[in-house]
């Protein structure tokens, strides 16, 4: 079954908060929300471009605060998305949005349009953390957020962020271990870059904000991965969207790389090979599973190159039968 995403941007017009890290309130823009015909257009789009035909489709209403916009309009979008769930060319619809924009009277108007999943931008569990980065929300809130979404039976995403002002690996992973608590069902991690024209801008400026180097957001999002894969949380994303923005001009620093999940992959694998005790050989082989091939191989053949000072021939195999995430080494 192919699981296909039809997007719909929501810019955060009046965005009455300040997280240092963005950008959206500072902006001056003439982008509007998208109209009604605007939204049915690009759903039309994309189904005419699915190819397969044992589909899932779900719709999302990205943006980061859904539940924030006034009631109408909220009804309005969601209710342009109903004929398409009632002829089954739509299976689902996710929103996302902030723990403090959850009560039980928001979830009914959610749930009576049929929204299936809701993802909530939750980013720490560390209360230094979450004041530091102006977030404007507490932990308590997303906690009582969570409850009542998983109360009301929808399917439960909580968004992290790693390297925000105050955070440390051990702060990271205690937000990672509460994620696993709340029983969330997937994640999405984001490490923290700097982008022009916000609070953090003139924090790393000033010297009182160093973003985590790619280095370090690489292993930290590694671990964390690792964590939830055990703990059976769906991880979503592991690095920032690529976009015209983050290529361009409005990155100032920060651990951006178009290939971050990539890296991440590789990373695990680097060190799944340096757990081993591997003999000096003429021809070593790496048996994995099909779909984890590429990863082991590494971002830019990163692992078949550090295999390499034990053998002068290295090759990667494939195997079915093999479980994820384990490697057999024939030499
Ligand atoms: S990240 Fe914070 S400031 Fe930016 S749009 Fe979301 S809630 Fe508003």
């Amino acid at each position: 079954m192919k699981h296909y995403i039809i997007p719909i941007f929501l810019p955060e017009l009046a965005c009455p908060n300040r997280c240092v890290f963005c950008n959206q309130y500072s902006i001056v823009t003439k982008q509007q929300l998208p109209k009604k015909e605007a939204v049915i257009q690009i759903i039309k789009q994309h189904l005419q471009s699915f190819v397969h035909s044992e589909r899932c489709v779900e719709l999302a209403f990205f943006g980061g605060n859904f539940t924030g916009l006034p009631e109408k309009m909220q009804r309005d979008y969601l209710a342009l998305a109903q004929p398409f769930l009632e002829s089954n060319q739509i299976q689902a619809i996710r929103i996302s949005t902030r723990p403090d924009y959850i009560d039980a009277k928001r979830l009914s108007v959610l749930k009576s349009y049929h929204v299936r999943r809701i993802e909530l931008g939750m980013q720490s569990s560390d209360a230094e953390v979450l004041s530091l980065s102006g977030r404007g929300h507490t932990f308590e809130d997303t906690k009582k957020a969570t409850e009542l979404i998983l109360n009301k039976s929808f399917t439960l995403g909580l968004q992290m962020m790693i390297g925000l002002p105050g955070d440390t690996i051990k702060k990271s992973q205690k937000t990672a271990a509460d994620i696993i608590r709340f029983n969330a069902h997937e994640t999405r991690i984001y490490p923290c870059v700097v982008i022009r024209n916000t609070e953090l801008e003139n924090l790393y400026r000033t010297g009182t904000f160093q973003p985590l180097s790619l280095d370090e957001a690489v292993s930290q999002t590694a671990a964390l991965h690792e964590m939830f894969e055990k703990s059976g949380v769906k991880v979503l994303r592991m690095g920032l969207h690529a976009s015209d923005d983050l290529n361009g001009a409005a990155l100032i620093a920060g651990p951006y790389h178009p290939n971050f999940a990539e890296m991440v992959f590789s990373h695990q694998w680097k060190k799944r090979f340096e757990n081993v005790k591997i003999p000096k050989t003429d021809s070593l082989q790496i048996v994995v599973h099909p779909s984890q091939r590429t990863q082991a191989i590494g971002y830019k053949a990163e692992n078949k190159h550090y295999l390499k000072q034990f053998a002068q021939k290295v090759r990667f195999v494939s195997d079915n039968s093999l479980p994820k995430n384990e490697f057999k080494m024939l030499c």
